[in-house]
C-alpha cells in the first residue's frame, strides 16, 4: 500500500516535471535550432551585412560626387563669360587652368563664337600630353556644335532636377597607347537675362583622378566606416573599377583582392565605374557560417546545461520523496516502539499496584523491569531529542579532558547484565589510550546505540565484542557481533537519517533508523569518523576513530 503510494507519487512527478519543464525546455530547443536553420537557410546574416554594403556604396558614390562637383564649382568660378572674343576666352581658361592643376582642358561653346579648347599650360611641353590636348579639341569639334541644341535641352532638363552637370568619359591616350579614363563635367553658361548662350566644360586630370583623387575619397570613406564598425578584424575595404572589362583603378587602403560582395555601377560624376566593397581577409559567407556554428554551439551547451539542471532537480526531489517515505516511516516505527515499553511498564505498575504480588523476589523482577523498560524509553527518546537538535543545527558538545577507558568500561557496565541475560557471550578488550576530550554523554550514546544495534541484530550466534586500542594517532573503539550481517550495496547508506536495510529480519526490530546517523554526526562532530565492515550471515564490526589531537569544537 505504502509501496503503491510512493509509486504514484513518482509518477506524478514524472509528468509534473515533464509537462512543466522538460517539454517547454524541448520546444524551446525545437524552436531555436529550427530558427537557426532558417537564418542559415535564408542566408539571413549575410543580407544584412549585404543591406549596410549597399548603404556604403550608395553613401560613397555620394561622397564621390559632391567632391567632384565641388571642384568643377572652383574652376568654374574662373571661367570666362560666354559671347567674347575667342582671344580673350583664350586667355582667361589658361589663367585659370593655371590655377587648378587638377583640370587638365577646359573649354567653352557658344554658337556665336564657335569653341575655344584650352590645356594645361604646364604639361604642354609634354609630347603626351600635347597629343591627348590635340585629340580633345578635335573630339569636341565634332559634335559640340552639332549637338549644342540636344545637349541644351538635356542639360536644361537635368537643370531643373537640381543637376548642373553632364558628364562624359574622355578616354585620354598617352605615349604607350594606354587609354585612361578622364572624366569630364560639361555645364551651360548664362547671359546676364539667365538666358543659356553656351556649354563649357572641365576635363579632369586622368592620373591626379586615378592617384590622388579615388584613393584619398576611397580611404576617407573606409576611415569612417572603420569607426563605425565593430569588427576591426574584418574591415570593409572599397575599391573602383572600370565597368564592364573590370580592372581596377584604386582601391581603399587594405584591399585584398577577391571577389567583392557588392558592385555599384556610378553615374553622375564619375560615369562608367563600378565601385565594389567586400571584407578584408574573409566573405559574407563565412561570417554567416561562423554565427551559425557559434549560435548552434551555444544553444548545444545551453541545452546540455537545461538537461543537467532537470537531472539534478529530478535527482533532489526523488530523494526529497524517498527521505519522506523514510519520515513516515519513523513515525510508524517510532510509535511502535514507544508503545512496547509503555505497555510494559503499565501492566506491571498495575500488577503492582493490585498487590497481588506475595513474593518479594517477584515484586523485585517487575520493579527491574520496570527500571529497565523505563532506561529503554529514555534511551529512544534521548536519541529523538538529539536528532531534532542536529536537525535544528542546535546541537551543543560538551567537549571535556576524558580518560575513555573509564568512560567505556562504566558504560559498558550498566548493560552487561542486560546483554547477559539475553544469552550473548560478551568479551571487552580495554588497551590503554590517551585521555582525549570529548563529550561523554554523546560518546556513551554512541556506544550504546552501536551495542544495541548488535543486540537487536544477532540470531543465533549471540556474540558482541567492545575494543577499545590506540592505532596511528587515533582511538578506536570497536562494536563486533555475530549477527545477521549487512550487504555491501546497504552499508554506505545505513549512516543516514531514517534509512533501515529491507530485509524481512531488520522489519521484524523495532527500530527507528536514527541511531547510527546519531553516531556519524557525533564522531564527525569530534574530527573522527565511523566505519562498517560486515559479511551478511556472518556478523559486523562497526567502528568509531578519534584522532587523539581532533579539534575541540564547542
Ligand atoms: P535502527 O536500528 O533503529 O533501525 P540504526 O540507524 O541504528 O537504526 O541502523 C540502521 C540500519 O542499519 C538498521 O535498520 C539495520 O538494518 C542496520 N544495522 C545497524 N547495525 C547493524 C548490525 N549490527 N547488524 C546488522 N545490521 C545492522
Amino acid at each position: 500500500m505504502k509501496r503503491k503510494r510512493w509509486l504514484n507519487d513518482r509518477l506524478r512527478l514524472l509528468l509534473t516535471l515533464e509537462l512543466a519543464v522538460v517539454l517547454p525546455a524541448a520546444a524551446l530547443i525545437v524552436v531555436s535550432v529550427l530558427h537557426l536553420k532558417s537564418i542559415q537557410r535564408d542566408r539571413n546574416v549575410e543580407a544584412a551585412i549585404q543591406r549596410d554594403f549597399y548603404q556604403v556604396l550608395y553613401i560613397s558614390e555620394k561622397h564621390l560626387n559632391k567632391q567632384l562637383y565641388e571642384m568643377a564649382d572652383d574652376m568654374r568660378e574662373d571661367f570666362p563669360a560666354a559671347e567674347q572674343p575667342c582671344s580673350v576666352s583664350s586667355a582667361v581658361l589658361d589663367k585659370a587652368l593655371a590655377a587648378h592643376p587638377y583640370i587638365a582642358h577646359a573649354f567653352l561653346y557658344t554658337p556665336k563664337n564657335g569653341l575655344v579648347t584650352r590645356s594645361q599650360p604646364r604639361r604642354l611641353q609634354e609630347e603626351g600630353f600635347r597629343i591627348e590636348a590635340d585629340d580633345f579639341a578635335k573630339m569636341l569639334n565634332g559634335w559640340i556644335g552639332m549637338e549644342f541644341d540636344s545637349d541644351k535641352q538635356k542639360m536644361e532638363a537635368m537643370a531643373r532636377k537640381g543637376m548642373n552637370y553632364m558628364s562624359f568619359v574622355n578616354w585620354a591616350p598617352r605615349g604607350d597607347k594606354k587609354l585612361l579614363y578622364e572624366p569630364v563635367a560639361m555645364f551651360l553658361t548664362k547671359d546676364e537675362n539667365g538666358k543659356t548662350n553656351g556649354i563649357g566644360g572641365v576635363a579632369f586630370e586622368a592620373e591626379y583622378i586615378r592617384d590622388r583623387f579615388l584613393p584619398e575619397i576611397l580611404e576617407n570613406v573606409m576611415v569612417r566606416n572603420l569607426s563605425e564598425s565593430h569588427n576591426e578584424k574584418n574591415p570593409a575595404v572599397l575599391m573602383v573599377r572600370l565597368r564592364g572589362e573590370g580592372s581596377m583603378l584604386a582601391a581603399s587602403p587594405g584591399w585584398d583582392g577577391g571577389t567583392p560582395e557588392v558592385e555599384r555601377n556610378m553615374d553622375g560624376a564619375l560615369p562608367g565605374l563600378t565601385l565594389a566593397i567586400k571584407l578584408r581577409g574573409t566573405t559574407l559567407e563565412a561570417i554567416g557560417q561562423r554565427f551559425v556554428r557559434i549560435s548552434f554551439l551555444v544553444l548545444g551547451g545551453l541545452s546540455l546545461l537545461l538537461a543537467g539542471g532537470i537531472f539534478l532537480t529530478y535527482r533532489a526531489i526523488t530523494k526529497e520523496l524517498a527521505v519522506a517515505r523514510l519520515k513516515s516511516d519513523f513515525v510508524s516505527n517510532v510509535s511502535h516502539e514507544l508503545r512496547t515499553p509503555l505497555s510494559l511498564i503499565r501492566l506491571y505498575a498495575e500488577t503492582l499496584e493490585m498487590g497481588r504480588i506475595t513474593s518479594s523476589g517477584k515484586a523485585q523482577e517487575y520493579y527491574s523491569i520496570i527500571r529497565k523498560e523505563s532506561e529503554r524509553l529514555t534511551g529512544l527518546i534521548n536519541n529523538i531529542l538529539d536528532f531534532s537538535r542536529i536537525e535544528a543545527g542546535r546541537k551543543e558538545y560538551d567537549f571535556r579532558e576524558t580518560d575513555l577507558q573509564e568512560l567505556v568500561r562504566n558504560t559498558l557496565e550498566s548493560y552487561r547484565y542486560q546483554i547477559e541475560q539475553h544469552g550473548f557471550t560478551f568479551e571487552e578488550k580495554i588497551d590503554t589510550v590517551p585521555s582525549l576530550r570529548v563529550d561523554r554523554e554523546a560518546i556513551a550514546r554512541s556506544l550504546l546505540n552501536l551495542v544495541n544495534n548488535a543486540l537487536k541484530y544477532s540470531q543465533d550466534r549471540k556474540y558482541i565484542g567492545v575494543n577499545l586500542y590506540p592505532s596511528n594517532g587515533a582511538v578506536k573503539l570497536e562494536v563486533i557481533d555475530h549477527g545477521i550481517g549487512i550487504p555491501d550495496s546497504e552499508q554506505p547508506k545505513i549512516f543516514e537519517k531514517f534509512y533501515r536495510v529491507g530485509d524481512p529480519l531488520v522489519h521484524n526490530t523495532k527500530g527507528s533508523g536514527l541511531g547510527l546517523s546519531l553516531v556519524k554526526h557525533i564522531t564527525q562532530a569530534h574530527g573522527g569518523q565511523v566505519s562498517v565492515d560486515s559479511i551478511p550471515g556472518q556478523g559486523s564490526k562497526f567502528t568509531i576513530t578519534l584522532p587523539v589531537n581532533q579539534p575541540a569544537q564547542a
